[in-house]
C-alpha cells in the first residue's frame, strides 16, 4: 500500500515533527523511522534476541528484555536518552509494547503521541522561483497554487 501523506516522508531528513516537543530533528528521524517499521514488517524480536547473544557470546536464553530494547533503540539509531523525558517516557512504553509482542499497540501509541502532517497529508505545490514549483509542507502556501484534493488518510 502506497504510504499516505507526502510521498517522502518515510526518508525526508526533514519531516515535521509533531508540536509540543523538545527533540533534536535527527532523533525524530529515528523515533518515525521505527514507527514506520512497526508499521511494515514489525520487529522480528526473535531475531533481535538472537543477534544480541551472538554480539555478546552468550546463550540465547540469557538475553534480558532491558537489551531486546537497546539493541531496538540502537537499530534504529535512537540516542540512549532522548532530550525531552515525554518523548523518551513514551518511546520506552512503545518498546515495552514490543517486547510484549504487541507491535500494533506500540505502532498506535507513537502515531498518536507523534502525529505529522507529512504521513497525513500531500502538500500543495508552491511556486519556488519563477520556472519551478514544489511541494512541502515547510514551503508557504501561494494563493495562486490551488490546494490538491484532500488526501488526508491515517496516519502509518
Ligand atoms: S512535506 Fe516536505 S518536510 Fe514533509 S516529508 Fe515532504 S518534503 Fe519532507
Amino acid at each position: 500500500m502506497r504510504p499516505s501523506g507526502c510521498r517522502f516522508h518515510t526518508r525526508c531528513p526533514k519531516v515535521i515533527p509533531p508540536d509540543g516537543y523538545d527533540l533534536e530533528q535527527s532523533a525524530w528521524r529515528a523515533v518515525l523511522d521505527f514507527r514506520q517499521r512497526l508499521a511494515s514488517a514489525g520487529i522480528d524480536q526473535a531475531g533481535v534476541r538472537e543477534f544480541v547473544a551472538a554480539s555478546a557470546d552468550v546463550p540465547v536464553e540469557t538475553v534480558t528484555d532491558g537489551q531486546v530494547r537497546d539493541a531496538v533503540r540502537e537499530e534504529f539509531g535512537i540516542p540512549d536518552s532522548l532530550s525531552d523525558p515525554e518523548v523518551d517516557a513514551i518511546l520506552r512504553d512503545a518498546l515495552e509494547l514490543v517486547v510484549d509482542g504487541a507491535d500494533d499497540r506500540a505502532h498506535e501509541r507513537l502515531v498518536e503521541a507523534f502525529p505529522t502532517v507529512c504521513a497525513r497529508e500531500a502538500p500543495p505545490e508552491t511556486w519556488v522561483d519563477d520556472d519551478h514549483r514544489a511541494a512541502c509542507h515547510l514551503l508557504e502556501s501561494d494563493a495562486d497554487s490551488p490546494r490538491p484534493a484532500d488526501t488526508s488518510a491515517p496516519e502509518r
